[in-house]
């Protein structure tokens, strides 16, 4: 077969607490255990945990490579690496979506996770780019924290209003489209968007 064929993106996406993370982990341990040359990228940015590392059950170890942007992804690249795990893919700049499409065109299975969303449900850095030219997408769901239901949305339950404030179960919390509210500082706020009564009728189609 072609090695040209095996390049592609994969993306894993959803919101906090959705376990994208672990199901990037779980990808790359596979194809360590297939004897891939494996690299694993995370920004600056996520300085929750130390350097991530796995190790598998032959005990090769592989150490989660922290880098500032796209550009200086790209340079702690190993030359033959067949294999591309990146983590906390929002945090990057939109270069990031240049390299992954180059990278799989030059025949290296790029696998990306990330929130596709921020606190406010927007579409977050490189997320909807990369969502659009991947080849396979998984949306993870958390389970919301008032309901149980399946949770889209990292609810901000305290902190300020920016994109970006890394934290953990002290500042967000999964939750459902019904139960997600719109973040005030200082207080919860009460859902952007009221619904005329009618509208909530649109979705009973017909067929
Ligand atoms: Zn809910």
């Amino acid at each position: 077969m072609d090695e040209r064929t095996n390049g592609h993106i994969e993306v894993i996406s959803g919101g906090m607490f959705s376990g994208k993370s672990e199901e990037l982990v779980r990808r790359l341990r596979r194809a360590l255990i297939a004897r891939q040359r494996v690299q694993i990228f995370k920004p600056h940015t996520d300085s929750r945990h130390a350097p991530e590392r796995l190790v598998t059950r032959d005990n090769r170890a592989l150490d989660a490579c922290s880098v500032a942007n796209a550009s200086e992804l790209r340079q702690n690249l190993h030359w033959g690496v067949q294999t591309v795990g990146v983590d906390e893919a929002q945090f990057f700049d939109q270069a990031l979506v240049d390299l992954a499409m180059e990278l799989a065109d030059a025949g290296v299975r790029v696998i990306v996770a990330g929130l596709d969303q921020d606190f406010s449900r927007r579409p977050f850095g490189p997320m909807p780019a990369l969502l659009a030219v991947a080849e396979f997408v998984d949306k993870m769901h958390a389970v919301c924290v008032r309901c149980g239901a399946p949770a889209h949305y990292s609810q901000r339950i305290a902190g300020g209003g920016e994109q970006v404030q890394v934290g953990d179960l002290d500042a967000y919390e999964a939750r459902c489209r019904r139960c997600f509210r719109t973040y005030a500082p200082g207080g919860e706020g009460a859902s952007a968007v009221v619904l005329p009564a009618e509208a909530t009728q649109v979705g009973e189609e017909t067929g």
